[in-house]
């Protein structure tokens, strides 16, 4: 799955990041510090990653406890570097597993089949069905041919079938359980995408309960609903999904350089929450998720501050991200200040070692779509293979357009670690940190100048 490392070696990465370093300071340096580069610290990144993607922050869930310590940990370094620093709190509404996962299957010839968490079957959260028990004769929706499901069945849905929109009809009629396929890898992946608009909380449903198979699992129950003889197997099941309020909350680093009003024209973005942790309390390391962004966010930070440039510039670490893009919606409901032309360059898994090519999403509009070329150019340049792809509005730039920012997102979609306990600070890589870093330092320093 993974592909040969794109980067041949850290010498080229150095001369390119010298190159576009060296074009930008033709452009203009804002309150230029003369002689020196503008520089962020690969290592100093990944050490960042490395503490928030420690235990002590137990996944970073909105609204946990580790959340709120990975917010304070950063809310001190940033103010520590001299910025000021705002909390703004948001309600979000969370799906946590509180509670047993079970997936049984009785009546069999040999006796009780029971299936493995995380290796034959995981949590579903879209659609805000809550978690809970749910026992019925299993019926395979294949065999149906388009008839209703009986009530009380626990029905058994290929990946082709499944409509996330569609599953309050089952619950209508009165079916007890969904078991439905996902494709093969995702079963260990921790689901936390609810899919209700930004800015609201989500409606729970109580009135059904749904786990995702994988497709062997799948494979295997299909068979054994159509082995029994006339005598269905019976499902016992569980979910351990239980929503829950939470206070979230949005934190907004300000370097006012030019020591008058707060406007300013650029902000650099990431969302610092992660998934949290299993119904075992075992922790995802969030480290490429977003650890990454978080952390080169504040050495960026940092360097301005360090710099003493003569520039506003946002730093905005956003909370809710995993759980709807709360924290983004949240931004563009109540704007900490205007909005409207504001160039937004948010990072969202940055700097894995695994090959990853780099996407630029952006919502496709002529703006963001501007500002994801030129991400591109930057990005290739500083020795990376990057490519802009549109519309993308699962990510946090995209609630902002609609409140006039110019926004998109540095995206490294390794799938490979995504949401699983794979994500840790080992897969990523100083050098590439490093050289995205001073390119986007760089970039920003141009564009505060008033240069392309
Ligand atoms: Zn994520």
């Amino acid at each position: 799955m993974r592909s040969a490392h794109r980067l041949p070696s850290r010498l080229p990465l150095v001369l390119a990041s010298v190159v576009a370093l060296t074009a930008c300071v033709r452009q203009g340096d804002p309150g230029g510090v003369a002689g020196k580069h503008p520089d962020v610290d690969g290592e100093a990144v990944l050490a960042t990653v490395a503490e928030l993607a420690s235990p002590a922050y137990a996944g970073r869930a909105a609204g946990s406890e580790g959340g709120a310590a990975a917010r304070e940990w950063l809310s001190g370094r940033l103010a520590l570097a001299g910025l000021d620093v705002r909390q703004m709190p948001f309600p979000e509404r969370v799906a946590r597993n509180v509670a047993e996962a079970r997936l049984e299957l009785d009546g069999l010839p040999g006796g009780t089949r029971v299936f493995a968490w995380r290796e034959d079957y995981r949590e579903v959260v879209r659609g805000g069905f809550d978690g809970g028990e749910a026992r019925g004769t299993l019926v395979a929706w294949e065999d149906l041919a388009g008839a209703a499901p009986p009530a009380g069945c626990v029905l058994l849905l290929p990946g082709t079938a499944y409509r996330p929109d569609g599953m309050g009809a089952y619950a209508d009629a009165g079916v007890a359980g969904v078991l439905v396929e996902l494709p093969a890898g995702t079963v260990e992946v921790r689901p936390l995408w609810p899919g209700h608009p930004g800015g609201t909380l989500v409606e729970v449903r109580r009135d059904l309960v749904v786990l995702a198979l994988s497709s062997p699992a799948y494979a295997e129950l299909l068979g054994l609903a159509r082995a029994g003889g006339g005598t269905a197997p019976i499902v016992d099941m569980a979910s351990p999904v239980r929503f829950q309020d939470v206070s979230c909350v949005n934190l907004i680093a300000e370097w006012n350089g030019d020591g008058g009003d707060f406007e300013p024209r650029f902000a650099f973005m990431a969302h610092y929450d992660h998934v949290g942790t299993d119904q075992d309390g075992n922790f995802f390391p969030g480290a490429l998720d977003n650890a990454s962004g978080a952390a080169l966010v504040l050495e960026l930070a940092r360097a301005f501050a360090a710099d003493g440039r003569k520039a506003d510039v946002a730093f905005i670490l956003t909370d809710g991200e995993e759980v709807g893009l709360s924290g983004a919606a949240h931004i563009a409901l109540a704007p900490p200040f205007p909005l409207y032309d504001l160039t937004v360059v948010n990072l969202d898994m940055i700097g894995s070692s695994g090959g990853t090519p780099v996407s630029v999403y952006s919502n496709g509009d002529r703006p963001g779509l501007a500002l994801a070329d030129e991400l591109v150019a930057v990005l290739e340049a500083a020795g990376l293979e990057a490519v802009s792809e549109y519309p993308v509005p699962n990510v946090d730039h995209a609630p902002l357009v609609g409140r006039g920012a110019i926004a998109a997102t540095i995206c490294e979609y390794d799938t490979a670690a995504y949401h699983t306990k794979r994500d840790a600070p080992s897969g990523l890589s100083a050098a590439e940190l490093d050289a995205v870093g001073d390119a986007l330092y760089a970039f920003a320093l141009g564009k505060l100048a008033g240069g392309g």
